[in-house]
């Protein structure tokens, strides 16, 4: 441990050097920019999956400094509450000497009697690969900052150091969006902001690098495939970065003078991407294929223009106390998540069979779901606090009275991008309507790295689309109905221009709804029942036991697919079932037409139809 007692005396001295430069610059000069606080991450053993943290804060004001762990993260919506995996913590004063603390709540730590510095030192465990968490092992530490480091409440604007400690043996690398510091292990933020939203990597990293135009991209990654692998993934994401380029016009300018992907494609990595400012993080298991990892990259990079600059006001400035709202996450994530298979298919990464499939699923979402009954868009953006964490520990309808903002936005994103090439005849698309707001409200906004400055509205977003369409009822429609309102665009006529036939895909097949069974101890209805299927008026629901459809004896799936082959839509049938109290009922259901849909490409699409669809899917040159 003698290495350790060296590093915390050379840190005292360093202190204490700063302490006299301090003042002899406080009595200088009038104004003096506070010292940054200091992060140290060590690893002393990885094979336990926890990290040591040193955070130091220097020229503390307060009497009492509040020190927090993030409950929320750049990029998710809701809470995730990072002090649960924080322990052994310990504050020091000044003098070096240990502190008390004071719980105010379960996320924060109040620090008195310090002498104007605090040095916080604590454990936190992180086991979960993906873009929120936290991560150590004996292969690497990847680190998201919310779930490792402790801030201080009132410091917002202090720049921040970050130096990283080789774990016993190793000879990791960092890479991150985190500006250089004056060795290859130390890293620094200019703000509370950007520190935050800067995730790192440190491990065996594979580099690669390529440029577009004066940008460079880098792709770090952490996997178990060889060089030729990394090569190639290196050239298909320079596809997808060109793709995107194009639909914008040019690329930001990247703070710390690149872009990187930080890619874990590794056997136990979750499946999962966030978006950054100058980054993202990508992880994935080894056993997801390419394509995945693909539409990953496409989704994400898209976002260091859509959110990272262009940004709903509801997520500007992040809160790492509580969760952000915002009303505009159809457009934030949904547009994006219409754009990611858009990209893949103009990169040439994606047949038409898979681009019909994606655009047949959004339509499909929205069009079939009964949440659209019950919530907008709008109103969908605003469930994201609850829905984005995953699954609630109490049961919820979220099945029907919720559509996901990413498909109900990529819906959105697909009914305005043909209905502008329809009304103009191709000549003004989609990809007119990304490029204003990034011209309006994206690309002025970054006078403060870190900060959005012109972060937009919904009246924004219309007025934008007014602008774009040269027609302001057009646009007041299109967000009345479809955004703020619960209609769905006319698919079929919009798809037909570009030969495209939307259609039900069990045309004339007799339905009762999507009920799904679990054959366990009878027939037991599995799913939430929504209002929309013709079985919901026999009062059926979720934890019944289905006896008879038809009269015939039920016990699974198979067999209620068996008695709809012997009927047509319109047929009534007679269904029993024992509902959860064990109350006995007969009913009678209507069954309906089922409404599955497909998109198919027409038998001979005429010459205006095949213009039409390669505009819209074929792939972009940076002058198109
Ligand atoms: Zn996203």
């Amino acid at each position: 441990m003698v290495a350790t007692a060296f590093r915390f005396e050379m840190q005292t001295l360093t202190r204490l050097f700063f302490a006299v430069a301090v003042f002899v610059l406080m009595t200088a000069a009038p104004f003096h920019a506070a010292e940054p606080i200091r992060y140290r991450l060590s690893f002393p053993e990885p094979q336990h999956r926890w990290m040591q943290v040193d955070a130091t804060f220097p020229d503390v004001a307060q009497a009492t400094l509040e020190v927090r762990m993030s409950r929320s993260s750049p990029g998710r919506y809701s809470l995730h509450d990072f002090a649960k995996n924080v322990y052994d913590v310990h504050a020091l004063g000044k003098s070096g000497r240990e502190v008390e603390t004071t719980r105010p709540d379960p996320y924060g730590w109040n620090v008195t009697g310090h002498g104007g510095t605090v040095t916080v030192k604590y454990k936190v465990y992180g086991d979960r690969l993906d873009g929120t968490y936290l991560a150590v092992d004996t292969t690497h530490a990847h680190i998201n900052m919310p779930a490792a480091l402790m801030w201080a409440h009132g410091l917002d604007d202090r720049p921040a150091t970050v130096a990283f400690e080789q774990p016993p043996g190793s000879n990791w690398q960092v890479a991150t969006q985190l500006h250089r510091g004056s060795t290859p292990l130390e890293f620094t933020a200019p703000n509370l902001q950007y520190l935050m939203d800067s995730p790192a990597e440190f491990g065996p990293i594979a580099m690669r690098q390529f440029t577009v135009g004066p940008r460079t991209f880098r792709l770090a990654l952490h996997h178990t495939g060889n060089d030729g692998d990394a090569d190639a993934f290196a050239k298909d994401a320079e596809k997808i970065v060109r793709q995107e380029g194009a639909i914008y016009g040019e690329y930001p300018e990247y703070e710390p003078g690149s872009y990187t992907f930080l890619i874990d494609h590794l056997p136990y990595a979750d499946g999962d991407g966030m978006e950054h400012r100058n980054s993202t993080v990508i992880t994935s298991p080894t056993a997801a294929g390419r394509t995945q990892l693909y539409d990953t990259v496409a989704h994400e990079f898209f976002h260091c223009w859509n959110v990272e600059r262009i940004r709903p006001k509801g997520l500007e400035p992040f809160d790492f106390d509580r969760a952000n709202l915002t009303d505009s996450l159809w457009l934030a994530e949904g547009f994006t998540q219409y754009y990611g298979p858009l990209v893949l298919q103009r990169a040439g990464l994606a047949d038409l069979p898979a681009t019909t499939g994606m655009i047949a699923g959004l339509i499909r979402g929205v069009t079939l779901s009964s949440g659209r009954d019950v919530r907008s868009a709008v109103e969908m953006s605003r469930m994201a606090p609850f829905i984005d964490g995953g699954r609630a520990v109490d049961r919820t309808n979220w099945s029907r009275t919720v559509i996901s903002y990413y498909g109900f936005g990529g819906a959105i994103a697909l009914a305005l991008d043909l209905s502008l090439r329809d009304r103009t005849d191709g000549r003004v698309s989609l990809d007119h309507y990304m490029r204003a707001m990034w011209q309006t409200y994206g690309k002025p906004g970054g006078s403060r790295e870190g900060y959005v400055d012109r972060p937009y509205t919904i009246g924004d977003a219309e007025e934008t689309l007014a602008a774009v369409s040269g027609d302001r009822a057009f646009a007041h429609d299109f967000f009345a109905k479809y955004i703020e309102g619960r209609d769905v665009a006319d698919y079929g006529r919009l798809l037909a221009r570009a030969g495209f036939t939307l259609r039900k895909r069990e045309a004339g097949r007799a339905w009762l709804g999507d009920v799904r069974l679990q054959s366990r101890d009878g027939a037991r209805v599995a799913t939430l029942v929504a209002p929309n299927w013709p079985v919901y008026a026999t009062g059926l629901e979720q934890d019944d036991e289905v006896r008879e459809i038809d009269g015939q004896r039920i016990n699974g799936d198979t067999d209620v697919s068996a008695v709809l082959g012997r009927h047509k839509p319109g047929d009534r049938i007679a269904i029993t079932f024992v509902d959860r109290t064990g109350r006995a009922k007969t009913a009678t259901i209507a069954l309906a037409e089922n409404p599955q849909l497909e998109v198919v490409p027409a038998d001979s699409p005429t010459d205006a139809q095949k213009a039409f669809r390669d505009a819209w899917l074929g792939p972009k040159r940076n002058d198109d």
